[in-house]
């Protein structure tokens, strides 16, 4: 490494506490110091290069430094920053608010803002239950989640995650949420169909309703592909379902886009392939282009009407955060949202998703893969030590480290989730740069898993 790029690891590791990292990693893991980053490219101080493939962490939609959301956030900087979003409002967030409403599945005209995605979900739950709770409906204080699910590490939203990994340590904060069986597709039984198997586990959601719905104020889900969740995917027909029982038991759906959300499952919102209007949608990461942090909670105006009323009912919902519905945060959301029309980028996409899923499903006879899937951009290789029983490697062996190791040594950031290694580039990435990155995984795989 050269001086540059250590010097600023050893003032980094002096002071700054990394998200999602076990710190004494770094005694012989190499932090990596960013200098810059175009399109799909970061830049280290040394003039090495790593192709994001996690969009950092499922956020960046077209690519860092993009030249129109750069301009759009230039330009608002000369305008206004921020301001109080109680009492006042601005043009950003106007403007996003009717974009937004126009693109998403039909009814949901109510955006509530918050700054990232942990927060949306906490907005969504608290909505939901106090809907219920101006109606009347005091009962209806609990939440429904899949297992396996992730909706953000607050106490609210990791209450509602099942990824044992976050949530076990805090389990004794937590509220008691009930979570039942998930249709996560690499489960299904030999033959059975994605469909099949989707619909068939739906009955352990139905049987949850039926017996609970009275207690129950929301279920909620991410659809199509538990993303935290090593990528595990289901079925739409799922959502279908869902979406009918919901209404036949009077509970809200709350569907959880902060990571599938804008494009990633193929269409602009997973909920499309399924033809259905959550209750509530959260949004977050992709949002503003992967620029800066920002949510949003849309609504229909049924639930909003529940809270409009005179101030003395005491029916408001008095949820804030102080950078709701930041004005810069705004502007790049807006910016980004119109490239999907201006350049064509579901349809692009296609071509592109289908480009990866042939090259990445080479991978499938690997003796160490039980299984390459994919939903739109979003591609996933599930590392086994065992092929035919699919017995996976022990945790502490950590596989998918190897992984990353080798593709940051090869100029790929890949972040494999346990031992599911996967790619969800940036939607501006080049058929030859998909290449690298499914080679380099390639590469990465057979060294992880040749012992
Ligand atoms: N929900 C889902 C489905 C997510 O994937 C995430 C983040 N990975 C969150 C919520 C939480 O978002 P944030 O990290 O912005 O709090």
């Amino acid at each position: 490494m050269n001086e540059s790029n250590a010097s600023y690891v050893a003032r980094d590791l002096a002071h700054v506490w990394h998200p999602c990292t076990q710190m004494k990693d770094h005694e012989h893991l190499p932090l990596v110091p960013i200098r810059r980053g175009r399109g799909v490219w970061l830049e280290d101080f040394a003039g090495r290069r790593y192709l994001d493939a996690v969009s950092s962490w499922w956020v960046n939609l077209f690519g860092h430094a993009n030249p129109r959301i750069n301009a759009a956030i230039a330009a608002q900087l000369e305008e206004l920053e921020h301001v109080i979003l109680a009492g006042f409002t601005h043009e950003p967030v106007i403007a996003l608010s009717e974009a937004l409403v126009k693109v998403a599945p039909a009814g949901l005209t109510r955006c509530f803002y918050a700054d990232n995605g942990s927060s949306a979900v906490e907005v969504a739950a608290k909505m939901s239950f106090h809907y219920w709770r101006n109606l009347g409906r005091t009962a209806k204080r609990r939440f429904i989640s899949l297992a396996n699910s992730y909706h953000g590490e607050t106490l609210g939203a990791l209450a509602l995650g099942d990824v044992e990994l976050y949530k076990a340590t805090y389990q004794p904060l937590l509220m008691d949420v009930r979570v039942v069986g998930s249709p996560d597709c690499f489960e299904r039984a030999p033959g059975a169909t994605w469909a099949e198997h989707s619909t068939l586990k739906f009955a352990l959601m139905e049987a949850a309703l039926a017996r609970h719905h009275e207690e129950t104020a929301a279920v909620i889900v991410e659809p199509l592909v538990q993303c935290a969740g090593s990528m595990r995917m289901y079925d739409p027909v799922y959502l279908s379902l869902l979406r009918q029982a919901c209404d036949r038991y009077e509970v809200h759906l709350i569907a959880d886009e902060v990571a599938v959300g804008f494009g990633r499952t193929g269409t602009l919102f997973a909920c499309e392939q399924a033809a259905i209007r959550p209750d509530l949608l959260c949004l977050s990461k992709g949002l503003t282009g992967g620029y800066l942090p920002l949510s949003v909670v849309m609504t229909t105006d049924a639930v909003y009407a529940a809270f409009y009323d005179e101030y003395v009912k005491m029916n408001a919902f008095l949820h804030s955060h102080s950078y709701t519905g930041n004005a810069l945060a705004c502007a790049a959301a807006r910016a980004s949202l119109a490239i999907f029309d201006a350049d064509g980028v579901l349809a692009k996409n296609r071509t592109l998703a289908a480009h990866m899923g042939a090259r990445a499903h080479a991978l499938a006879d690997h003796a160490h893969v039980a299984e390459v899937r994919q939903r739109g951009m979003i591609v996933a290789i599930e590392l086994v030590k065992d092929k035919a029983t699919r017995e996976p490697y022990p945790w502490q062996e950590r596989r998918g480290l190897r992984v990353y190791r080798h593709s940051l040594a090869r100029g790929v950031l890949l972040r494999p989730i346990g031992n599911v290694v996967y790619f969800m580039p940036p939607y501006v990435i080049t058929p030859e740069e998909i290449d690298l990155m499914v080679t380099v995984a390639e590469e990465g795989i057979e060294k992880a898993t040749c012992d």
